[in-house]
Parts: structure tokens; sequence; C-alpha cells
């Protein structure tokens, strides 16, 4: 089975699009989101593009603001305070990767916890590690989400998830150990990773490798969920880290790309927007 990303983002987009419409009846305003991009890398254009065409699709109010390359750290730095300070601005988004000369973990840090949307600052990290309330981040998120309306149990399943990174690998981990999940958590030094793949019920493959996992890495039955957004060395179209036509017949149920992951972490930016608004008007 497909599990159809685009089909369960629209909905998910639609209940936020619902609940928009709700609060500007109740606090007359809508959600403001703010992304800022930094230069003009063009799959960043195209990602802020996006995440500006789904605020827009579910009623928020949305600016997006482009800043030279050459901005320093400490002008950029100084920017997001100035918006964390405006009150009519309730989520900020630092499209991201960043110059070399800006360090990220600054910028990160800078924005306001309560207007982190992206659930990057730290603040938002330690609560998801300690099973506080948080703004969880957009793509671990979307995962859960997806695995839920596709009607896959997590509870008791063995999940591997494939990649350690602090935006994609690590979290979603977390938040399939708090569903109680067995969670085996893999990397570039994991030794043989085709077995450890291969007991999966749940396979979460997040490395940024086109096609790298193959149908021997997969288990008869699995879940397979292909976070990467790579381009094929072959016909330079868009593929993720999973060999689809490979492992489609052997998985239960596995997310394509494009089409899986990544709408609905754009739709999961959308209701982490919705919740910071909503937090603040209820204060
Ligand atoms: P990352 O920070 O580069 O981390 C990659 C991880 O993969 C690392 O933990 C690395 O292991 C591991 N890895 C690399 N090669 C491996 C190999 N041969 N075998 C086993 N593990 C290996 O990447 P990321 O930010 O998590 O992103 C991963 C992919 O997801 C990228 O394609 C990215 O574009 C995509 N992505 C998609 C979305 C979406 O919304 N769909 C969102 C975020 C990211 P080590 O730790 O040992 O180096």
């Amino acid at each position: 089975m497909k599990i159809n990303g685009t089909e369960l983002a629209r909905d998910l987009k639609n209940e936020v699009k619902q609940k928009t419409a709700e609060a500007r009846e109740k606090y007359g305003r809508v959600p403001h989101l703010v992304v800022i991009l930094v230069g003009n890398d063009p799959a960043s254009q195209s990602y802020v593009k996006g995440k500006g065409r789904d605020a827009e699709e579910v009623g928020f109010k949305s600016t997006t603001i482009l800043k030279e390359d050459t901005i320093s750290e400490d002008e950029l730095l100084d920017f997001i305070k100035e918006l964390n300070a405006d009150d009519s601005v309730d989520g900020i988004l630092v499209q991201l990767p960043l110059p070399k000369h800006i360090d990220e973990n600054k910028v990160i840090e800078t924005i306001a916890l309560e207007k982190d949307v992206d659930g990057f600052h730290p603040g938002n990290v330690a609560a998801l590690w300690q099973k506080r309330p948080c703004t969880y981040p957009c793509t671990p998120k979307g995962i859960i989400k997806l695995l839920d309306k596709a009607g896959v149990e997590i509870e008791g399943k063995n999940a591997v998830v494939i990649g350690r990174s602090n935006i994609v690998g690590l979290p979603v981990s977390k938040m399939l150990l708090d569903r109680n999940a067995t969670v085996t958590i893999a990397h570039s030094r994991t030794k043989d990773l085709q077995k450890v793949a291969s007991t999966a019920d749940i396979l979460v493959v997040a490395i940024g490798r086109p096609r790298f996992v193959s149908a021997d890495m997969v288990k008869e039955g699995a879940t397979v969920i292909d976070v990467g957004v790579n381009r094929d060395p072959e016909n330079g179209k868009l593929c993720g880290d999973v060999d689809y036509e490979a492992c489609k017949d052997k998985a239960a149920a596995i997310t394509p790309v494009p089409g899986g992951v990544g709408p609905m972490t754009r739709a999961c930016l959308m209701e982490n927007t919705l919740e910071c608004f909503l937090k603040k008007m209820e204060k």
C-alpha cells in the first residue's frame, strides 16, 4: 500500500483552515507566519515558496523576508529579535541551511521559544526529550501522523531509524519510543546495516542518499517511511533514500518521494503555527 502523504496533508491542512476560520471569528485575526530566507539557494527558494503557499491556503497571514547572503550574523540576530518583540507575529522560521558565516545554532536559539514553529529551539528539544509539552519538529511529527493516519500500529513494534540528525533521526526515534515502539537508531557506522534494517516492522530512513535502501533491507510486511529528498544521479528527478520500485511489493505500506513525508512536514508546520498562535491568544 502506498501511503499518500499528499492526500493526508490536504486533510490536515483542511483541519487547520477550519480552525483558523474559527480563530478569526473568536480573536479577530489569523496566525501570522514570517519566513526568512537568506541568500538565493534555489532549493531553499522553492521550499520557502511552498511554505508561503501553504500558509495562504490555510488562511494565515504570510510574510516572506528575503535577506542578502552578505547580511552579518549580528544583523540577522537583531532582525529576529525585532520579530520576537512584534506582537503581530506568531511564528518565525529561518530557512536552513544558512551561509557559513552565520552560526545556525545562534539563530535557532534567538527565535523566541513561543514563536519557534520549526520546533528546533533548545527549549523545545529539551521538552521533547523530557516528555513535556512542546512544539514538535515538523518532519518527525509528520511521520507519526502518517503512521497513525495509515492505521499502522506503533506500540510494541520494532522500529529502526536510519539516520541520527537533530532534525529528523533523533526526534523521530524519541517520538516512536514515546509511542512504545522498541527503537534502534542506525547510522553510518552501524555494522551490518542490512541485518539491522531487516528486523524492522517500521523502517524510517533519513540519510540523504538516493535509492540507498534495497529490497533485502526490508522485512516482508514492514512499513517503510522514506524521508530522503535527493536528485536521482541517473535522471536528475527527485527521489528518496529508498528504492521505491524494488521495495514496494515487499513492504505492507510505503511512502513515495515525492508525495510522502514532504507534504506532511509542510502541513505540520501550518499546524504548529496555529498552535503557537492559539497558545498566545488563550493565555
Ligand atoms: P543529515 O543531517 O545529513 O544526517 C544523515 C544521517 O544519515 C546521519 O546520521 C548519517 O550517519 C546517516 N548516514 C549517512 N550515510 C549513511 C549510510 N551509508 N548508512 C547509514 N547511515 C548513514 O541528514 P538529515 O537532515 O537528517 O536529512 C536526511 C534526508 O532527509 C535528506 O535527504 C534530507 O533532504 C531529507 N529531509 C527531508 C525532509 C522532508 O520534509 N521530507 C525534512 C528534512 C530532511 P552519521 O551520523 O554516522 O554521520
